[in-house]
């Protein structure tokens, strides 16, 4: 039996196929009975193709998770020569070349002393675990009282219950509140947010000093902040001063709270700097890593942590370790794809050659800067975003759908429209990505 009717004849039976038996993420499926699937059956660089081979600029990094674009040959090469030696073997008393490279390169290319990394498949479960770990460092410091977490306003964590938990977007949030701990979110250093004639560094240390006169008083209760550093994603690319992360820091070791830096959208080189927390020379107690960990190809993640963290753990009794069980844990063939992630990086001076790109674009954009429907025209490193006044509550939707006639995938969070580009998109495509851009808003 069909469970879904089709209103369209245009919807082929590729399209049918997956109606009928998937069940699409973050999507009312009954719109699809207007709108139909991409059906995407290859990618090169920045372009996903559909079965006609028409070609769509992946401008949001198939949820900004693409770094280096589709099919990259050196991603492609290091995962067929890993299939060939071990595609998997479980991490609890086995281990593997790709993992042990792996953890040794990450140590050695975050901030401070993180250098015990502890391995999972997705953004959510990596905060899940550091929210497990910080509690569980307390409970065995003999702290059983911090038990609270605290997080930015604003902020996104991830959708598993905990992760939910610690997230603050209400379409995501609503629906499942009476499943959730409770979290206190304090005030977002988000300068859209900044009083009439503030700046953004002077709303940043605003917003700290609530968190100061939070932590001052519930400090004894709180394990940890979780906070996502400079760019708060999935509630419209907020974006804020790095002044905020010093203080938060500062804050966090005078109250003896954890911070945890949620750097699963943001690390690797989204920000301009390698990971986020660099920008203001700080390094969190815990780091959580995923998306353009494994260039965006196979799930991974990984949360690294302190000396401190992992000493409290190590101990004469098995109650004291951490019991955290992953089937996939630490899998050889995505920690081969997040290795050649970190030899492209290299090889090919990303970080400097982004900049470039960065001014590129933001010369391009000045139409985009300046039109009439665009507020908050802003960038930070690899991220643009701006509001675009409407009322139409289904604007997010129609403008996805323009996009796609502009061979462009774009898709707004509410009204705000943004660009999360693999590093590897050229001045040819910046200039298609803009020009497109200004067309849908002419004609929206
Ligand atoms: C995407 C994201 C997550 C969740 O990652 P999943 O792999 O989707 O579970 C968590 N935090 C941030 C900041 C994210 O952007």
């Amino acid at each position: 039996m069909t469970t879904t009717t089709s209103k369209i004849s245009t919807i082929s039976p590729f399209q049918q196929r997956s109606l009928d038996a998937v069940w699409h993420p973050c999507t009312q499926m009954k719109q699809h009975e207007t709108f139909p699937l991409v059906p995407i059956v290859r990618g090169k660089g920045v372009w996903l193709y559909d079965a006609d081979d028409n070609g769509y600029l992946d401008a949001i990094g198939s949820w900004w998770v693409n770094l280096f674009g589709h099919t990259h040959p050196v991603i492609n090469a290091a995962i067929k020569d890993q299939l060939d030696k071990i595609e998997h073997v479980m991490l609890a008393g086995f281990t593997h070349e790709p993992v042990i490279a792996l953890s040794e390169r990450l140590k050695a290319i975050t901030p401070g002393n993180l250098g015990h990394c502890f391995y999972a498949s997705d953004g959510a479960s990596a905060t899940e675990i550091a929210l497990k770990m910080s509690f569980h460092y307390w409970q065995l410091a003999g702290k059983s009282d911090k038990t609270h977490f605290v997080s930015l306003q604003n902020d996104y964590h991830g959708e598993t219950l905990g992760a939910l938990s610690v997230t603050d977007v209400a379409i995501f949030k609503k629906t499942y509140a009476p499943l959730l701990r409770p979290c206190t979110h304090v005030m977002t250093p988000d300068w859209r947010y900044a009083n009439a004639g503030q700046s953004a560094e002077s709303h940043a240390l605003r917003a700290a000093a609530a968190l100061e006169e939070h932590l001052a008083e519930h400090h004894a209760k709180t394990a940890a902040l979780i906070i996502e550093p400079l760019i708060q994603g999935a509630m419209g690319m907020g974006m804020y001063h790095p002044v905020y992360l010093k203080r938060a820091r500062e804050i966090c070791d005078r109250y003896q709270v954890h911070l945890i830096a949620d750097e699963i959208a943001v690390g690797f080189g989204r920000t301009g700097t390698m990971f986020a927390c660099e920008q203001a020379e700080i390094t969190p107690d815990f780091l959580c890593l995923a998306k353009g960990l494994s260039g965006g190809y196979l799930p991974l993640s990984v949360v690294l942590t302190t000396d401190t963290v992992y000493q409290g753990f190590y101990h004469d009794q098995s109650a004291h370790a951490f019991l955290h069980s992953h089937t996939h844990t630490g899998n050889a063939l995505a920690c081969r794809a997040a290795l050649a992630v970190l030899d492209i990086f290299e090889q090919d001076n990303i970080l400097e050659t982004n900049q470039i790109k960065a001014k590129y674009l933001n010369d391009a954009a000045t139409g985009l800067l300046s039109h009439p429907k665009v507020v908050n025209f802003r960038n930070c490193g690899m991220i643009w975003a701006f509001e675009v006044e409407t009322k139409d509550l289904q604007f997010s939707h129609k403008f996805f759908q323009a996009g796609l006639k502009q061979r462009l995938l774009l898709r707004p969070l509410g009204n705000t429209v943004y660009f999360m580009p693999p590093y590897i998109i050229t001045e040819e495509e910046i200039d298609l990505l803009v020009k497109g851009t200004l067309h849908i808003l002419n004609t929206l």
